[in-house]
């Protein structure tokens, strides 16, 4: 940094499970592993020995690390910017965890495992729901009685605040538009639509806990709330059941059977008409809070699309943009299925509004931000 040059990058995947990915890429070649890798404590382990190893790694000592930059999903309403990580701020993120129990505890951990790790770096953590801090009350609070705003803090926090910050400053500086009314819809495992008003987040789907709005991989989305009273008082569930239903079993994985995009895809082309099904309620939900942030706005210049199936689903790209002509949306078929990892326009020429597919990249954000605020 500042030239965003990339030197090494990696993952690990299925922490917890006996087939864990571990990927490494770097000027020196590429790895893949798979295997048992039981912790979150034992993967930043492996990422740290392969930086610092002598063949393959690209540091010398853990000292050359200056900047771990984190992603924390649950802010509260503590920060409404990048912190730099103290035990007051490790504090704050431990409290949150009530409000993300599947997201803080992690990220926390994390953060103490760098710390011990890259003892001489500074630890800076990016939170999810900062960019979210924009929205007007009206936006935030639920029609629920005051106290449970004003004293619990019952409201909505906004996530994926990373990925629609970046994508939207991504498509101002293409659009040449400081000025714009913009929808950055984040479309992966978790999806959420944010719309924009001069780079400021103003509505958000997501809510108090990252369940609500779009329908994803494995949660359902909006939902009529008399169906949980429903599930518990006349099917017998108990709330725990309740969560993991709406959680982990609900969305494209309690539609179809499937998680990922691409099989159901691939089903309907083959006739599975409940995989076809799920795509158009997938859509129609979409379609919808295109319409009502639309309204809410007063106009709109750009739709943007990105995250996994964003980036990649032309069939779903094309599912929510058809027939949208009334709200000045037309995409051209031939741009939408041409591949690309760049920032692309998808719209037809004559289309009002531009629909662009902008590749997210979070980890870049993350050290963007850690830079500017350790100058
Ligand atoms: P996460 O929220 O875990 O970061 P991603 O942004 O990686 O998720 O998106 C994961 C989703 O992207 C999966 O549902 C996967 O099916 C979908 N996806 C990835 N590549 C494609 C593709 N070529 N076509 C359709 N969907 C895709």
């Amino acid at each position: 940094m500042p030239s965003e040059t990339v030197v090494c990058s990696g993952m690990v995947e299925r922490i917890g499970s006996d087939e864990a990915v571990f990927t490494f890429k770097s000027g020196k070649g590429k790895i893949k592993e798979e295997g048992a890798i039981g912790s979150h404590r034992a993967g930043l382990k492996k990422i740290a020995d392969v930086l610092l190893d002598a063949e393959k790694g690209v540091l010398k000592n853990s000292a050359e690390v200056d900047v771990v930059g984190h992603r924390v999903v649950h802010g509260g309403d503590s920060f409404s910017a990048t912190a730099l990580v103290t035990e007051v701020v490790k504090k704050e993120i431990k409290e949150y965890a009530t409000l993300a129990p599947l997201h803080n505890p992690h990220n926390l951990e994390g953060i103490i495992i760098a710390e011990q790790l890259f003892p001489q770096a500074k630890q800076i953590a990016v939170f999810d729901t900062a960019f979210h801090q924009t929205m007007p009350v009206k936006a935030r609070k639920y029609a629920i009685p005051n106290e449970l705003y004003d004293e619990h803090g019952i409201q909505v926090y906004g996530f994926h605040g990373t990925s629609h910050k970046y994508v939207s400053e991504k498509a101002i500086a293409y659009l040449k538009k400081e000025e714009s009314k913009l929808l950055s819809i984040h479309l992966g495992n978790g999806c959420s639509i944010t719309a924009i008003v001069d780079g400021k987040s103003m509505y958000h789907s997501l809510g108090f806990a990252p369940g609500n709005g779009l329908i994803m991989g494995s949660r359902s989305g909006d939902i009529d709330h008399s169906v949980i009273f429903h599930l518990v008082h006349t099917l017998g569930y108990d709330l725990a059941d309740v969560n993991t239903l709406l959680t982990k079993k609900s969305g494209m994985l309690g539609l179809t059977g499937f998680n990922d995009l691409r099989d159901i895809q691939t089903e309907a082309g083959n006739g599975n008409a409940a995989c076809q099904l799920a795509l158009d309620m997938n859509a129609y939900r979409i379609k919808k809070y295109i319409g009502s942030y639309t309204a809410a706005m007063n106009g709109l210049d750009a739709i943007i699309f990105t995250a996994g199936i964003g980036e990649n689903s032309s069939v779903l790209r094309k599912l929510v943009c058809t027939d949208m002509d009334f709200l000045g949306i037309s995409i051209d078929d031939l741009k939408n299925e041409t591949r690309a990892n760049v920032l692309r326009e998808i719209n037809t020429d004559d289309s009002k509004v531009k629909v662009l597919v902008i590749p997210t990249n979070e980890e870049l954000e993350i050290a963007k931000q850690a830079f500017e605020l350790c100058g």
